[in-house]
């Protein structure tokens, strides 16, 4: 005698191997179950709605739970919306524009935010203005750094000169990309101004050297 459990085991077991060996018949399959879970959210909204709301309560719950379990979610929910934005050019167009609209409907809730994220990672932060800025990562600037062995490019002094460290000397090319010339302290980044051409500073090293007067204390 075999009871309704037992029944429904073996229907499962014989619905999964169809599945498997008749491609045509798991995608008939899936899209006819989809369609009746359609039908039966629209013929009873209110018991659908409060069905997910039960799901998602359960979930966090769960999560709550298992912190250990929520961080691993988080990190795969990540990864596959990661990999989405990659392959789906449509999807990350429309992610992007929620996003905006997002922010402009939420401008505090998203300063917020920024702020919140530049205090827990402040090397992040640092990082991609970096980036914006200067069109380089801090991988390429520390090794343009090394290069130059870690002084000011023009003077090599081994420090900024300024609490607020090393300058980053950065100029346009012909098509108006960022172009990192070299890494200086506070006062030889300051005194190159743009309009300083190399023979105007050989002028002014004549100039000075002529009228006597000797470089100040550095
Ligand atoms: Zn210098």
């Amino acid at each position: 005698m075999m009871d309704q459990k037992e029944r429904h085991r073996r229907h499962l077991a014989q619905l999964k191997a169809r599945m498997e060996s008749d491609p045509d018949f798991k995608e008939r399959f899936l899209k006819r179950r989809r369609a009746n879970e359609t039908a039966r959210r629209r013929a009873n909204p209110e018991k659908a709605k409060a069905k997910g709301k039960q799901g998602r309560e359960r979930y966090r719950e769960r999560m709550a739970a298992d912190p250990e379990l929520a961080e691993e979610q988080r990190k795969k929910a990540r990864e596959r919306a990661k990999d989405r934005r990659q392959n789906d050019l449509e999807f990350k167009e429309r992610t992007n524009r929620l996003t905006r609209e997002n922010r402009k409907e939420n401008p505090e809730k998203f300063s917020k935010w920024h702020s919140d994220y530049k205090t827990s990672h402040p090397m992040a932060a640092r990082d991609a203005v970096r980036k914006w800025k200067y069109g380089i990562t801090t991988e390429e600037w520390e090794a343009m750094f090394d290069a130059q062995g870690r002084v000011c490019k023009i003077c090599g002094i081994n420090h900024p000169r300024s609490p607020r460290g090393w300058h980053t000397d950065h100029v346009l090319d012909e098509n108006g990309k960022v172009v990192v010339r070299g890494i200086l302290c506070a006062h030889c980044n300051t005194s190159l101004k743009s309009y300083l051409t190399p023979a105007l500073l050989r002028k002014m090293a004549n100039y000075v050297e002529a009228r006597g007067l000797v470089e100040s204390a550095s």
